[in-house]
């Protein structure tokens, strides 16, 4: 399936929360989420009656759009979280949150994971002083995320750095301001993660 290209606030009006696609403009009151809190389209404030599979299929297109993976890519994830030890909802969400797309976006360098996915792929970060340009890379409890040094003196990095500073960094991360740099402490838990979705629907959707 192709990478969706039209507006994506209706993708957090179809999931009825806020997704933050959109960078900056997710915190304003001009988020569309705030200004038409109903489902996209001409029946959106029609009664709403969602079978068990609506739901599954909501809560597993909640938790894409969120990260912005695509179907395959989903899938994927979802077999691996099935072969790990533990919960496989909980894998998964884990999976997803330590993509080094996501890594940059929740450590306020860069202003959505849509962004942070093309700084990534532009070679703006390292991780242990080596180059990645891979956004699905996936981080390990230990890892050394920074901007480049040679990104540093950039104004866009600069721009986006400032604009993203004051935003909260979850506890898995310990973030250095001034070097730009954060140590991975360890991967998130479930509660790390707040990504408002029933994992346990997806596991049910693929489980069919
Ligand atoms: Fe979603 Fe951001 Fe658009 Fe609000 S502004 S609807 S959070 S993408």
């Amino acid at each position: 399936m192709a990478r969706y290209t039209g507006a994506v606030c209706r993708m957090c009006r179809r999931e009825g929360q806020k997704l933050f696609l959109k960078g900056e403009r997710c915190y304003t009151d001009k988020c569309a989420v705030t200004r038409r809190a109903y489902a996209p389209g001409q029946h959106g404030q029609g009664r709403k009656k969602t079978s068990e599979y609506g739901l599954q299929l909501r809560a597993k297109q909640k938790a894409r759009r969120f990260y912005g993976v695509l179907e395959g890519q989903f899938a994927h994830y979802f077999e691996i979280a099935e072969r790990k030890p533990g919960m496989t909802g909980e894998n998964l969400l884990r999976l997803l949150e330590s993509r080094l797309d996501n890594v940059i976006y929740r450590l306020g360098f860069a202003s959505s994971r849509k962004e942070a996915r093309q700084l990534v792929l532009h070679g703006h970060y390292t991780i242990n002083g080596r180059r990645v340009n891979i956004p699905s890379y996936r981080v390990k409890a230990g890892d050394v995320v920074a901007v480049c040094q040679k990104s540093l003196s950039l104004d866009k990095i600069k721009g986006v750095v400032e604009a993203n500073g004051s935003r909260p960094v979850p506890k898995w991360l310990d973030v250095n301001r001034d070097k730009l740099e954060a140590r991975v402490i360890e991967l998130p838990n479930r509660e790390d993660i707040d990504l408002d979705v029933e994992e346990s629907l997806i596991v049910e959707l693929y489980s069919k």
